[in-house]
């Protein structure tokens, strides 16, 4: 589903990823682990295609087709979906009214109708459901006023309308008190372990994992991969810290 060969790409000038190489199947969720400031954040924003970061060599395939090639919104009609370590408020703009709009504009890319409204808010209120999540939450401007925990939740809500192919989740854990935690893990299985999917999640801590078990962990230190294996990776990193594993 997506082959990252060789990728390097600068923030500002300065090279952040360097010869990164990473493939994911259909079917399997990934885990990237590393420590600050290795790059992960990079990673997402430049395969979402985010202005600024800037791809300088290496190439990115995603289900048949030149990633790199097309638009942050084509990305995102294509099936890729971006969860965001810091999500955006957009005043002004209700979760709904923009959920409705995105998910239109990914129909409208693959020439279907608009869903009506009524088939829109049936998907909302499911969705929502799964996530635990209050559907007048979701009247309201997109997280504007929302807590760092319902940020993560409503942007797991707007997955679960999305119903993307790939979705790379940054940091989805962070702020999440253990209830919380579960909720995500719990609703990011429900929307994406599937045989058509993939996942892949950037986390600092081992937490997440309990929930969602990755088949596959890697670490990114220095913008490239340094190392991989399976789930017991993580718990190695959680115990031993990434100086000692990935040295
Ligand atoms: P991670 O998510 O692994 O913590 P990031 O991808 O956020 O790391 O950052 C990688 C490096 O890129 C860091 O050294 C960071 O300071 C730098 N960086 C990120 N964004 C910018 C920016 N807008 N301008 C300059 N440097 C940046
Ligand atoms: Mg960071
Ligand atoms: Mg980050």
């Amino acid at each position: 589903m997506l082959t990252i060969n060789n990728l390097h790409a600068t923030v500002a000038d300065k090279p952040i990823l360097k010869g990164l190489s990473l493939s994911i199947n259909a079917g399997e969720i990934h885990a990237i682990m590393g420590p600050n400031g290795a790059g992960k954040s990079t990673l997402g924003y430049t395969l979402g295609g985010r202005p600024g970061y800037e791809v300088t060599g290496g190439s990115v395939e995603f289900d048949g087709q030149d990633l790199l090639a097309l638009e942050p919104h084509e990305r995102a009609a294509a099936g890729l979906f971006l969860g965001f370590q810091y999500p955006v408020e957009i005043p002004g703009v209700s979760n709904l009214q923009f959920l409705r709009e995105a998910l239109n504009a990914q129909r409208k890319g693959h020439g279907e109708e608009p869903l009506s409204g009524a088939a829109f808010i049936k998907r909302a209120k499911e969705q929502a459901g799964l996530l635990r999540f209050d559907m007048d939450m979701l009247k309201r401007p997109v997280n504007v006023g929302f807590s760092g925990g319902e940020k993560k939740r409503a942007e797991m809500v707007q997955m679960g309308i999305l119903a993307p192919k790939l979705a790379i989740l940054d940091e989805t854990d962070s702020g999440l008190d253990i209830d919380a935690l579960r909720i995500v893990g719990e609703g990011i299985n429900a929307i994406m372990r599937k045989p058509d999917k993939a996942v892949l999640l950037i986390t600092h801590y081992q937490r997440l994992l309990d929930y969602v078990q990755p088949d596959f962990v890697h670490v990114l230190a220095g913008g490239r991969i340094v190392k991989s294996g399976g789930p017991e990776l993580a718990l190695q990193l959680e115990s031993e810290g990434y100086e000692a594993v990935a040295a």
